[in-house]
């Protein structure tokens, strides 16, 4: 596609990196197939190719609309485009670019941006949202049912985490809301590879991954939690722990791109990239110490619907790992149809667009229910929860049903 950069963007790093994005569309449309809004609306502007000239547009000085805004809005950020795309657009990337000058040229109702700016105050921040949680648990038969499908029923307990013992080390990343809402995830976790010889450890302070404020578009905000959280882990990773382990393949996505969102940072760029370079979803350490621990297994089956969370199959371009392993420990795993749409959850996607989150939930739901499963199991604690607000299944992490198949 050809491209003419708007002289206030066309020498910056931004509009560089854009117009290189750009450049690879040829507008052929086979990302529209896959993308989750364009299949619920109809509407080129809700799908990738009409985004994506949304953006060209609005990067070439165009006027920029509330129109444009909404669409992009709209856009769950799954990157199911992206791994459609024969040409390599990295859609991601473009979208980043230009939510943030979309952001910066249109004002947005009040309302709404009250909510976005409580959204991002509030999840990154674990001392407010533990405590929020558990009134909202107390208060949640008297909360009106929009409300109260936001909070979880009940939460699993975290059980014992095992004491550091082993030669190898492994950085675990607690999370934002994850430790209040699923704290049995990093303690199963801890002890899956604790069982293969492997200690996993928390840095002390480590929160957010910047991801939550990086996509709501405080994007300077989302880069300040990043180095924060590095400067929680260098200490760590000084002393010899071998790999930074995600749980939450949401955040995982956003630490592998550390080194990219960071290049320019003088005082980062060269630790976010060693960062980067170090991390690996749970899923990724597990395959490779398997041999060491199939023999752990009891293979007492039971039938499992796997929801594979758009940040991994998509951000991480990790298909049939986690499928392999469950597979391996006995499990039974059922069928699912289009398995490469979205859920619906999306970050805080299924507070800000409640009926498109929710029509894309029910729709996750039914396909994950059609093979008769006895539970779903999923890669990230936003899809948890977003699917266990909608159906009686019990939802885990995968993490957490290998752990039951251990002897
Ligand atoms: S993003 Fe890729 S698949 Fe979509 S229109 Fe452009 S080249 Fe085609
Ligand atoms: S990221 Fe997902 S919702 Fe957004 S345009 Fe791509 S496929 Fe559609």
């Amino acid at each position: 596609m050809q491209t003419a950069l708007a002289d206030f963007i066309r020498d910056t790093p931004e509009g560089r990196e854009a117009d290189a994005i750009l450049r690879k569309c040829v507008h052929c449309g086979f990302c529209t197939a896959t993308c989750p809004t364009y299949l619920l609306l109809g509407d080129e502007n809700d799908g990738p190719r009409g985004r994506i000239y949304l953006m060209k547009q609005a990067l070439e000085g165009h006027e920029i609309t509330d129109k444009t805004r909404l669409h992009l809005d709209r856009c769950l950020t799954c990157r199911a485009c992206e791994t459609t795309c024969p040409s390599g657009v990295q859609y991601g990337r473009l979208l980043d670019i230009g939510r943030k000058l979309v952001e910066e040229k249109t004002t947005r109702p009040a309302e709404e941006s009250v909510k976005r700016r409580v959204l991002a105050e509030v999840l990154p921040r674990r001392f407010l949202f533990a405590p929020l949680l558990r009134l909202g648990r107390l208060a949640r038969p008297f909360l009106p049912p929009a409300l109260a499908e936001k909070v979880p029923a009940s939460v699993r307990a975290a059980g014992k985490w095992p004491a550091p013992r082993h030669a190898r080390k492994m950085l675990a990343l607690a999370g934002c809301v994850q430790p209040s809402i699923s704290p049995d995830i990093n303690a199963a976790a801890a002890r899956v590879l604790d069982r293969i010889g492997i200690s996993l450890v928390e840095a002390r302070g480590a929160g957010c991954c910047g991801a939550l404020r990086f996509h709501l578009n405080y994007q300077e905000r989302g880069l300040g939690d990043m180095r924060a959280l590095i400067d929680r882990w260098w200490p760590h990773i000084e002393a010899g722990a071998e790999a930074l382990v995600m749980t939450a393949s949401g955040c995982g996505v956003t630490v592998k791109e550390y080194g990219h969102l960071l290049r320019h940072d003088p005082r980062y760029a060269e630790k976010a990239a060693r960062i980067s370079a170090m991390t690996r979803d749970i899923c990724e350490v597990v395959e490779a110490e398997s041999p060491l621990l199939e023999p752990l297994f009891v293979k007492k089956g039971g039938r499992i619907a796997f929801h594979p969370p758009c940040t991994l199959q998509h951000g991480q371009n990790i298909k049939g790992v986690t499928e392999r392993l469950l597979a391996r420990a006995g499990c039974e795993l059922t069928a699912v149809p289009d398995a490469h749409l979205c859920c619906g959850s999306a970050g805080t996607y299924s507070i800000l667009q409640p009926e498109l989150a929710g029509r894309l939930k029910a729709n996750k739901l039914a396909a994950l229910a059609s093979g008769e499963p006895e539970q779903i199991a999923t890669a990230n604690i936003g899809c948890l929860a977003h699917l266990q607000s909608g159906t009686s299944l019990p939802v885990k992490h995968w993490i957490v049903a290998l752990e039951e198949r251990l002897n």
